[in-house]
């Protein structure tokens, strides 16, 4: 058994959080864990389901002589969080977190973090499109990529516990520079995510012109993309505000192929068209023997990367 981190302390007992909970426990890996959120209807929950030890209703309580804390909230919340509950953290302490942006993040803490406490940024690339406590499982993390982003003011000692801890809930680990984490995610999952936000948007807009129409044909594409939709809008609006610079430079590469692909539409070129559909086609075939997909639909659940 690894009890690097003896206690644990797990802020926001959703998706993310849940799923650590349990990973750890399954891991065995920790002696105490310890969870918190904002409700007192999710902290009810999450001990019904076992995702955390015990849980407290106030961050002096629940961050109390914690090795580890673990942020797995909105992104919006992060700093706030740390704000409050830094006169409780005991030297030592490490923060990590699980927010889909780096950059913002880390500017965001640099200067509020106690002495002798170092914050490891981090983030799983794995989830679903569910939230709340009973979205949580504890092979969520399996085989998926947890990406780490130090800085400068990072301990290697620090990172290393970090990564051991990921590596030992079942993830593998990549270390990037905070910048690149931050334009890799927007073109792999926020991009997506904006485009399923847009075209399912467009679709409910049209649909009060051909009333029922949309749902009733609705196979294939379409209801992929609502899919992605129904990610939770609390998450996405903080992940759209917290990337913007990334994003805005991938939505203008984006948007500058779209104008290619419109210009080839206007002109009938199905030569090119069908060109740009057959390279599109190859990624999918590279991603597929690069054994990214098989582990999309482990569980019974449909996992995606964000
Ligand atoms: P979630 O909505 O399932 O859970 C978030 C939890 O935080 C909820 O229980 C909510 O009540 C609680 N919360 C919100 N504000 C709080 C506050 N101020 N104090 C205490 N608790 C608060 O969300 P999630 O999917 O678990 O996402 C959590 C974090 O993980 C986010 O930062 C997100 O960017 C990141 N993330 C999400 C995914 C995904 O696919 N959902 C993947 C990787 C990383």
């Amino acid at each position: 058994m690894n009890n690097t981190f003896e206690k644990v302390c797990i802020l926001g007992l959703g998706l993310i959080g849940g799923s650590i909970g349990l990973a750890i426990k399954r891991s065995n890996i920790s002696n105490q864990i310890t969870g918190y959120a904002r409700s007192n209807s999710t902290l009810e929950r999450a001990i019904e389901l076992g995702l955390v030890d015990s849980v407290k209703d106030n961050l002096k309580d629940a961050v109390n002589n914690s090795d580890l804390v673990i942020l797995a909230t909105p992104l919006s919340t992060f700093r706030e969080l740390v704000e409050d509950m830094s006169p409780f953290l005991k030297k030592g302490c490490i923060i990590t977190d699980t927010g889909s942006a780096k950059l913002t993040v880390i500017e965001d803490l640099k200067d509020i973090l106690p002495n002798g406490v170092e914050f490891v940024p981090g983030h799983p690339i794995a989830g679903t499109e569910e939230s709340g406590p009973d979205a949580g499982f504890a092979e969520l993390f399996d085989n998926r990529w947890c990406i780490l982003t130090p800085t400068e003011d990072n301990s290697s000692n620090a990172v290393d516990l970090v990564k051991d801890f990921w590596e030992s809930i079942g993830s593998k680990v990549e270390i990037m520079d905070p910048m690149h984490h931050d334009k890799v995610l927007a073109i792999t999952s926020h991009i997506p995510h904006l485009i399923a936000f847009n075209i399912v948007g467009t679709a409910n807009n049209l649909a009060n012109v051909t009333e029922k129409e949309v749902v009733k044909y609705s196979a294939g594409g379409f209801r992929d993309f609502t899919r992605i939709a129904a990610s939770d809008p609390k998450m996405w609006s903080d992940i759209f505000t917290y990337n913007s610079d990334a994003v805005l430079e991938m939505l203008d590469l984006f948007s500058n192929d779209l104008a290619k692909l419109k210009a080839a539409v206007i002109k009938k070129d199905s030569d090119l068209l069908f060109s740009n559909f057959e390279k599109t086609r190859e990624v999918r075939k590279n991603i597929i023997d690069a054994g990214q997909e098989e582990s999309d639909v482990d569980f019974g659940r449909k996992k995606s990367e964000e």
